[in-house]
């Protein structure tokens, strides 16, 4: 694991940077209270302040509804970033330069200022380039010759110049050299355009405009920079009709959503995504004043997708146009809804108006209470699915229907509806015998059936029904720390603990024993972290599982707050006094102990692990000795934290 790589000390200068009261209160009101702050919580519906932020730790931690972490913890979840963008963001706050980021030596992912592959420019580059693109298409917007055609379109369109502003709508002249003169004439950096796309070589020498004659939509990311450029045609005998910016170091179609920078507040607000198709779909929804509305770049949701929306609301709507485009796309959406916890629903313009898009829709007298309506008439995606499969069944006689039927549930079960965590898995069992209209039971053997034709290995089954038996602490609702939860808290409130901590005793805390997955998680960073010699302390684990979410892609922002929580409650049943932290720290060793070695007794009445229970007693029996020896308390034991 990264525990020494130039990431590291990136983060250690940024969070130096970064006092957490300052930037949590650039977010929301704080107000100080002892040697705290504190503030309503934006995590959730909060009445009184309960966010409270402690400089003396640097960290922010809320007690209603768990939220807590670090100021990376407080940016990614406030912003819904990953923990790199929220590494950036303060980077850029705090004024500090970057080292390097370049996992797994991916030219995809090369970071500020790295060269990457073919075009030597890096991340840095491709947006200063982007930035330099949209003041040139925005100035030709306004441009009195250059700009009439795109202005005339605008304003047929009916776009508002709000909207032209917000949107920062721009347009390209129609020549195959505006771009490329401006930039020679200006000096910028002729590679940088080139590798964010915008200009093109010629197969014959030099080089033209990617975008001529177009309408210019800049793509923002989801603190509005500018990342990619969407084109559409001014003159209709073109093609394409649009054209995107290709995939970049800062660009991937697969997980950016248009006008995410301008929705994601409305996004939170409602708990719901609408997805239209279109830029100026998109834009008029906005100018109707309907703002949880962002668009797919031409292509169907993805997973990429549900994973940016997942962090903002539980429910995604997909509006289509027609029936037939639904059709399409509502079956690529399965398989999203199956990997991601997230609803989707399907609402389509047709049967409530005539409107042939949300834009003409919304331009009509009264469009926007239809389009209200259409939304709040969406179906929920499997529900949908079968209800389309009964109207194409109509006809049909009974044994021709449940084989029909049988082949949906198949299907359902290949694309992933076995393989759910239990909760979501029973709950969408529910859903599809209610919407196929047949015994749950029915559907759980199609799921048997399904999953043992297309994975023969009987482990996996195991896995699931061993998996099953742990709801609770997937679910994690109501969770609280048991003794070896709190034995980590122990740990990340003083990392002294882990050194007094015999080889035996560092076992209890190993990451297979915790029902928990988040738990585990924790309780992994916290011993790759002891390993690589940076200590169980909060700030080092949250180190590892910033770097482990680096190297897997993975967004482990709820562990941090878990690994947060963990040491809150420890701190908070402590009172912060060092002998009692040791005390429960002893406590929860023993506990441990004891309900291990219980558990190693029960399974010897099979005649098995003898001589592990025999161990175990002897532990025990050594502990109590230690106890003895050293005291409860364990106080001279320990220095405080
Ligand atoms: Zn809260």
């Amino acid at each position: 694991m990264s525990g020494f790589a130039p990431e590291h000390d990136d983060r250690q200068r940024v969070r130096d940077a970064s006092d957490i009261v300052a930037v949590v209160g650039e977010h929301l009101a704080l107000k100080p209270k002892g040697r705290e702050y504190v503030g309503l919580c934006p995590f959730h519906d909060d009445r009184n302040p309960s966010m409270c932020v402690i400089p003396a730790k640097q960290i922010f931690h809320c007690f209603v509804c768990g939220t807590g972490g670090d100021v990376f913890t407080f940016i990614q979840k406030y912003h819904s970033m990953g923990f790199r963008e929220s590494l950036e963001y303060l980077a850029e706050r705090g004024n500090i330069e970057l080292t390097k980021f370049n996992p797994n030596g991916d030219p995809n992912n090369s970071g500020a200022g790295v060269p990457f592959e073919h075009t030597g420019v890096g991340k840095k580059e491709i947006m200063a380039a982007n930035q330099a693109g949209q003041s040139f298409f925005q100035t030709i917007l306004t441009h009195p010759e250059h700009g009439t055609l795109a202005r005339s379109i605008i304003e047929k369109r009916g776009i508002s110049h709000d909207m032209v502003e917000r949107f920062a709508i721009g347009a390209s002249p129609d020549r195959w050299d505006g771009l490329l003169k401006t930039a020679q004439a200006k000096g910028l950096n002729l590679d940088a355009l080139i590798g964010a796309g915008l200009i093109k070589a010629k197969d014959s020498g030099g080089h033209y405009d990617a975008l001529r004659n177009r309408l210019i939509f800049p793509i923002c990311d989801q603190i509005g920079r500018v990342i990619a450029f969407g084109g559409r045609i001014m003159d209709e005998d073109d093609a394409p009709k649009y054209l995107n910016s290709p995939e970049t170091p800062v660009f991937r179609k697969s997980t950016t959503l248009y006008g995410i920078n301008h929705a994601q507040r409305a996004i939170k607000k409602e708990r719901t995504a609408v997805i239209v198709e279109g830029y100026t779909d998109v834009i008029a929804c906005h100018q109707a004043g309907v703002e949880h509305v962002v668009g797919t770049l031409g292509t169907a949701l993805t997973k990429g997708h549900a994973t940016v929306l997942r962090r903002l609301c539980d429910t995604v709507v997909l509006l289509f146009d027609g029936d037939e485009a639904g059709i399409k796309a509502a079956d690529r959406a399965i398989e999203v809804l199956l990997s991601e916890t997230i609803d989707i629903r399907i609402a389509s313009l047709a049967g409530l108006t005539d409107a042939k898009d949300p834009d003409e829709l919304l331009k009509r007298d009264g469009g926007a209470a239809i389009f209200t309506q259409v939304i709040a008439e969406s179906v929920d995606l499997i529900k949908w699915r079968f209800d389309r499969l009964r109207e194409e069944l109509k006809e049909a006689g009974p044994a021709r229907i449940t084989q029909r039927i049988e082949e949906e549930l198949a299907k359902l079960s290949e694309l992933g509806l076995g393989e759910l965590t239990p909760v979501r898995r029973s709950l969408m069992i529910r859903q599809v015998a209610r919407a196929a209209q047949i015994e749950e039971g029915v559907v759980i053997a199609a799921i048997r059936t399904g999953r043992s034709r297309q994975r023969p290995s009987f482990t996996h089954q195991a896995d699931i029904e061993q998996v099953d038996g742990e709801q609770e602490s997937y679910v994690e609702h109501n969770w609280s720390p048991n003794a070896r939860e709190t034995l980590l808290g122990c740990l990340l409130y003083d990392a002294n603990l882990w050194l007094l901590m015999s080889s035996d005793e560092r076992e209890l805390t190993s990451t297979t024993l915790y029902g928990s997955p988040l738990s585990r998680i924790v309780a992994d960073a916290l011993h790759s972290s002891a390993e690589n010699g940076t200590g169980t302390g909060l700030h080092a684990v949250l180190d590892e599982l910033a770097a482990l979410g680096d190297e897997t892609g993975k967004n482990l922002v709820e562990a941090e707050q878990r690994a947060t929580m963990l040491r809150q409650f420890v701190a908070r049943d402590s009172e912060a006094i060092a002998s009692r932290v040791t005390r429960v720290f002893n406590e929860c060793i023993g506990a441990v102990t004891m309900m291990d070695a219980r558990n190693v007794m029960h399974r010897d009445t099979n005649g098995e692990l003898t001589d592990e229970a025999a161990k175990l007693k002897a532990f025990i029996e050594s502990q109590r000795m230690n106890r003895k020896k050293f005291g409860r308390s364990g106080k001279n034991m320990l220095s405080g934290e």
